[in-house]
This record gives structure tokens, sequence and C-alpha cells, in this order.
């Protein structure tokens, strides 16, 4: 059991005491600063905590319990699609000859290997109803850009250099107009409408034959299916433009709809969201692209093929190409644990981790209905928004109520986003979660809208069982303290 008030690793040092048992040595001793030049010290003699071997050990070990993830509580974090990483993933990535082979082995020798990713390409374009895939963007925003750096190529390949504007609807993921603008595109906002879809007449105000593309999710950020995307798309297909489709969060559609069937003509994919790739704390994404026909040419090279022999082999010869996005072919290991996903999954498996995950938002939206305020009353899809507005007015806010979930073991929901929603908390149960879990998540936000009303202060001064309590967000994140300094 950690406790809040355990010492740190340095108040328990001992001197002389050691953690190490190592031979004695057989050559002179040399001192620190012999070893390494000085202008690459800091300190001559650095203050190192002694301390015995399982003493580092529990101080490791507390310090990673102090962590939350998937494998140790509910994570309902709207729009990152925190489920469970099945841990065969775990043991496929680590097969020999996947994870032990060089990127620039001869082809010949690395088939399996190869096949591999030409089978997660191919699944994915069934998945989503495109015609390619390509596997080497690292992560979602990479994703966006690769795209847009396509359509930008199509663009410019048929001489419509004026095309420069990229439409993003207000809700959108703050990636989207981000990506739009580092592909050197200016982007313009199309507003939702009360009913949480994109506006249509504003949507036909601002296209144009400047009009490169529109950027929309669907389900978008709100939960909602826009229901009128076929007509979004033709407006945007009249004009001349491309749809494009972020399907970071897939987790509503799987083995149901197809960007592809909607209209849409590139669509990019979060292998570490959707498809169980572990996620959080930086580590590696993998964001493939997705293009219909006409985008083909422009793929990012190599493009990996399957030659009239049956062999696997890397494509240089793409003169359209925007050339490599990342070096070798992608993050290798993600896009195997993905595979492994898909293979265990199947079809039908897909489709009821679709089935389920709207399932658990709607009885959660439902259950929490008469307690919060719901902007969007229609059925939502894999996520949905609750307001703060009622909690704010008793003086607690949306921020409080996140703090509060911390004393009750859960990572809180995605809040104040998407920005077009006051005092929004979006929550994404995932498929993965049972019952008994959703319930037991449900129980603690309303024991936290009823202590609004009648306690608030044990809101407000949330959290109470942390190891630290609120943060000066700010400084945090911008002068991070990551290394011991003495109290
Ligand atoms: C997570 C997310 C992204 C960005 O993905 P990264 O891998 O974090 O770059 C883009 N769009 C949506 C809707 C997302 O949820």
């Amino acid at each position: 059991m950690i406790t809040k008030d355990q010492p740190f690793i340095f108040e328990r040092s001992k001197p002389g005491r050691v953690g190490h048992s190592l031979p004695t040595l057989d050559i002179e001793e040399q001192s620190i600063n012999e070893l390494i030049p000085s202008e690459f010290l800091r300190e001559l003699e650095p203050e190192l905590p002694e301390v015995s071997e399982l003493e580092i050990m529990r101080h490791y070990t507390a310090l990673s319990k102090r962590n939350h993830g998937v494998d140790s509580g509910f994570y309902p974090l709207g729009s990152c699609t925190m489920k469970y990483n099945p841990k065969i993933n775990e043991d496929v990535a680590r097969f020999e000859g996947l994870a032990h082979i060089h990127p620039y082995q001869p082809v010949e020798q690395v088939q399996g290997a190869m096949e591999l990713l030409y089978e997660l390409q191919t699944s994915l374009a069934e998945i989503t109803g495109m015609d390619e895939v390509t596997l080497q963007p690292a992560a979602g925003a990479h994703g966006e850009w690769t795209g847009l750096m396509m359509i930008r190529a199509f663009h410019e390949a048929n001489g419509d250099f004026q095309r420069t504007k990229v439409i993003v609807p207000d809700s959108a993921h703050g990636t989207n107009p981000a990506s739009a603008t580092v592909a050197g595109f200016a982007s313009v906002t199309v507003r939702t409408d009360d009913n949480g879809l994109v506006d249509l007449d504003h949507l036909r105000e601002v296209v144009g034959e400047d009009t490169a593309a529109l950027m929309l999710t669907n389900p978008n950020t709100l939960g909602l299916f826009e229901s009128y995307i076929v007509e979004m798309a033709q407006i945007i297909h009249e004009a001349g433009g491309k749809l494009y489709y972020d399907g970071a969060n897939s987790n509503a559609i799987l083995g149901i709809a197809r960007p592809g069937d909607m209209g849409f003509d590139v669509v990019h994919l979060n292998l570490h969201k959707t498809f169980t790739g572990p996620h959080g704390g930086g580590g590696p994404g993998s964001g493939p692209v997705g293009v219909k026909k006409d985008l083909i040419p422009y793929l990012p090279k190599p493009v990996i093929v399957k030659r009239v022999d049956g062999v696997y082999d890397f494509d240089y010869n793409r003169p359209q190409s925007i050339g490599r996005v990342k070096p070798y072919y992608g993050n290798y290991g993600i896009n195997v644990r993905a595979y492994t996903y898909i293979r265990t999954m199947g079809p039908d498996g897909l489709r009821k981790v679709s089935e389920y995950a709207v399932l658990n938002a709607n009885y959660m939206m439902r259950r929490l209905e008469p307690h919060f305020d719901l902007p969007y009353t229609q059925h939502c899809k894999h996520e949905f928004v609750i307001s703060g507005r009622r909690q704010k007015k008793l003086g607690v806010r949306t921020l409080d109520i996140a703090k509060r979930l911390l004393d009750f073991g859960y990572h809180p929901p995605t809040i104040y986003f998407p920005l077009n929603v006051e005092e929004c908390m979006m929550i994404e149960p995932t498929e993965t979660e049972s019952k008994e879990t959703l319930d037991e998540f449900i129980d603690a936000m309303i024991q936290i809208a009823r202590e609004a009303e009648e306690n608030p202060e044990i809101v407000q001064e949330a959290p109470h069982t942390t190891v630290i309590s609120r943060l000066d967000e700010t400084t945090a994140a911008r002068k991070p303290i990551l290394k011991y300094e003495k109290a």
C-alpha cells in the first residue's frame, strides 16, 4: 500500500548502503571525472541515494502505482478510446520473426513480416471502404497531414492552385485545423446547428472554388452521426473539393458503416485507439491513411505491393508520390498489434465492438440525463457530451467534478471539449467495460451531483485521496520539475 506521505528514496538513503553486488575490479579503479570529460559533468560528486535493492524496487513499484491506466481502472476519456489492449497483441508483437528483423533486410528474407503489413493494409481498406492504405504515418495528426498533402498534390496536379482552404466544423478535434495549417492551407470554420450537426446552409456559404477539402469526423466529436453526410459529400464534390474523414475514433462504425460508402475520399485511422494499440504517455502510435482511386498515385512511398508472382515487395517507382513521411514503413510494432486484434476479432467481432460501444454510451447517457444537462438529446454513438451548467450555478465547475472523480479512482472524462458546449464533459465508456463498472461510475457521478447541491466544498476542494492535490496546470506543463528536489 502506498501512502501519500511515503518517504522518497532520497530520504531513505544511508551512507554506505548498496543495492548491487559486483565482482571485485581486476583493473585499476578510475574516478568519474577521469572517465567523463568535465564539461559533460554537472557535478563532480552527485548526491545519489544509497539504498538496498529491495528499497529501490519498492520505490519504482510505488511510483508505477501512482499512474492510472486502462489496466488499473476505468478511463472514459472521450475521443481517446481508452479501451482494453488485449495481451495477445503483446505476445505476437514479440515473436522473434517480427521483432528481431531489420528494416533493410532483403525482402526475400522477410516475406512473412511484409505479408502482415500487406494484409493489414488490405483489411483496413475493406473496413473503411477505401481503395488503398498506407501504414506509414505515426499518429492520427500525422495521418491528417499526410492525407492533406495528398489532397494538395492532387489539386496541384490538376492545376488547381487556388484551392487553399480546408473547411473544419467548430466541434472538430484541434488537430484538424492544426494539420490543415501545417499542410499549407487556411482553415475555415463551419458552424454546428442546434441539433449538434454541421449546419448545411452555412456549409453552402463557405464552400467555393478555393475549397481544397472538408475535414469531418462521423460520428462527430459530440458523438452524433451526421445524418446528412451524403448531401455534404455532394456539396463538397460539386465544388471540386475532397472529403477527409477523421477516423481516429472509429469505434461506432466498425462493420456497420464505411466512410468510403459515405463519400469520403481520404480516411485516417488511429490504430492506437480503435484497434487496441496501447497509448498515452507519448508512446508510438499508428495513423494509417486510406484513399480512393484518384489519390493512389500520391501515396507515400515505398508502397508495399504483392507482385504477380505472389512476392511482397516495396514499390519505389511512384513519380507522383508525396514522398516518405516516416523512416522505414511506419511503427511496425503497433501495426502488428492492430493486425493481431483484427484477426482475433474477425468481421463479426469487430461489428460487436461497435454495437457494444454504442450501447454502453447510450446506457450511460440516459442514466446520467436526470442529473446533468444533456445539450443534445438524440441517441449518441460511441460517446456523448453532458454539460456541468447546472452544477456551475451552484459554484461547482466541471473542473471540480473531474477532480472529484479522482477520489473514486476514475480517470475523468475529457472536459471543456468540444469547445461549442459550455462546461462540457465528453464521456466514452468503450465496449470493453462491464455493466457493473458502468454502474459504479454512474453512481459516482450521481453522488458528485448531489454533493454539488448539499456540500459543494467537498467537490471544490477535491481531490482528497491523491498524492498531490491541485496543480498550477500552466506551470506544471511549462516548467515541469522532473527531478528530485530537496524540500
Ligand atoms: C486522437 C484524435 C486525433 C489525433 O490523434 P493523435 O494520434 O493523438 O495524433 C485526431 N482526431 C480525433 C477525433 C482524435 O480523437
